[in-house]
């Protein structure tokens, strides 16, 4: 039994996971930005999620580096792909705002679990010193997931409209 000395490893994997998973963000919200056009709520809270986004990276790297361990490029970047074909996939689709809304809150609710198990493996393995950086970044999820499930309903609402008065609602 070593607590602390497993806490530890499970740790390091989980930064470098939550590295991945930032990365992967930025690729599903960036080219959900470029393309809106008819959902200015969205896009603005969008834009300020990319920038929360790249300091929660910045935040990752800190503890990786303190801890002396790099962010690995080649994992993320294999991440970042997938992740920016996944918003590609929905950009095919006439309801591509509504599939990339419902996709979103998925994202941000699995962002908010991967920062309450980085919280739990930081505790057990001692390192105090992450802690307030990675409950800043979890604050930050939490908002972003409500954010969205509140705005399930407008940004479904504005699709129907833009629809009903023949403009181009997917986007
Ligand atoms: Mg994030
Ligand atoms: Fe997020």
């Amino acid at each position: 039994m070593n607590t602390p000395n497993h806490a530890h490893d499970v740790f390091i994997v989980g930064l470098r996971n939550a590295h991945a998973m930032e990365k992967q963000a930025l690729s599903i919200m960036q080219p959900q930005v470029s393309r809106l056009t008819h959902y200015p709520d969205l896009s603005q809270r969008l834009k300020t999620h990319i920038s929360e986004t790249e300091e929660q990276i910045g935040r990752l790297d800190i503890i990786l580096e303190r801890l002396g361990e790099s962010s690995s490029a080649i994992k993320d970047m294999m991440t970042s792909v997938s992740g920016s074909m996944a918003a590609m996939g929905h950009a095919a689709a006439s309801d591509e705002v509504l599939k990339n809304t419902m996709a979103n809150l998925a994202f941000e609710n699995f962002e908010v679990a991967a920062y309450l198990s980085l919280l739990t493996s930081a505790r057990l393995a001692g390192d105090t010193e992450s802690i307030p950086a990675l409950e800043q970044s979890l604050a930050e999820e939490r908002r972003m997931a409500d954010w969205v499930e509140e705005n399930v309903t407008s940004v479904t609402e504005t699709f129907i409209s833009l629809k009903a008065s023949g403009e181009t609602a997917k986007i």
